[in-house]
């Protein structure tokens, strides 16, 4: 687990508890110095990872497409900076350089990117693992949902396999230790 792909919110409007989240598992990159691979913003939580990663002195590899590199403020001062021509390129880039994904709280683009990393590996596109950051309950109410959407029948298998949950960043740091390669 050398590769570390986050998903987390380009917002910075959010709730202090998650920019902390942010920062403290920039903190753990950083010190298990495991790469970050993550969309290439300089804005909210994105922002606060990235910079925390360099700033304990860690690598930090962003994937941008160029439609967004104003909106999002791509990053100047990353490793690498990696600019595509479609949000799908970018997609498939992250989740090819990565050996694990990571979501922290985000909206719709987290989102997006969560349930597609979950629908290639029901897919059997990759078998990478899926850790679900669940900073003060944020994911509770999704959890509910796919519970429901199994319980109806609409998952095809087993799903619990496809994901891990993690209450807090001390739980996740501990996996990345004993994963580490
Ligand atoms: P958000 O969680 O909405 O703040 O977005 C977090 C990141 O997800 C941003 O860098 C978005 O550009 C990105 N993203 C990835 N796929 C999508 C998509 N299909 N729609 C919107 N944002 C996306």
């Amino acid at each position: 687990m050398n590769n570390i792909c986050v998903f987390c919110s380009a917002s910075d409007q959010v709730d202090p508890l998650y920019k902390k989240a942010a920062e403290a598992l920039g903190n753990v990159l950083g010190a298990e110095g495991v790469r970050l691979i993550y969309g290439g913003a300089s804005i909210g939580l994105m922002g606060i990872l990235a910079n925390t990663v360099l700033g304990a002195g860690g690598e930090v590899i962003g994937v941008i497409p160029e439609n967004l590199q104003q909106r999002e403020l791509a990053h100047q001062g990353l490793s690498e900076l990696h600019v595509t021509k479609t949000m799908q390129e970018r997609q498939k880039m992250m989740a090819d350089l990565a050996d694990v994904f990571v979501i922290l709280p985000g909206g719709l683009g987290t989102l997006t990117e969560l349930t597609e990393v979950m629908t290639w590996k029901q897919l059997n596109i990759h078998d990478k693992p899926i850790f679900l950051l669940n900073i003060g309950g944020f994911w509770d109410p999704l959890l509910k949902t796919f519970a429901h959407m199994d319980k109806q029948g609409f998952f095809h298998g087993e799903y619990s396999h496809i994901f891990e949950v993690f209450d807090d960043i001390e739980a996740l740091q501990a996996c990345i230790i004993q994963t580490k390669t």
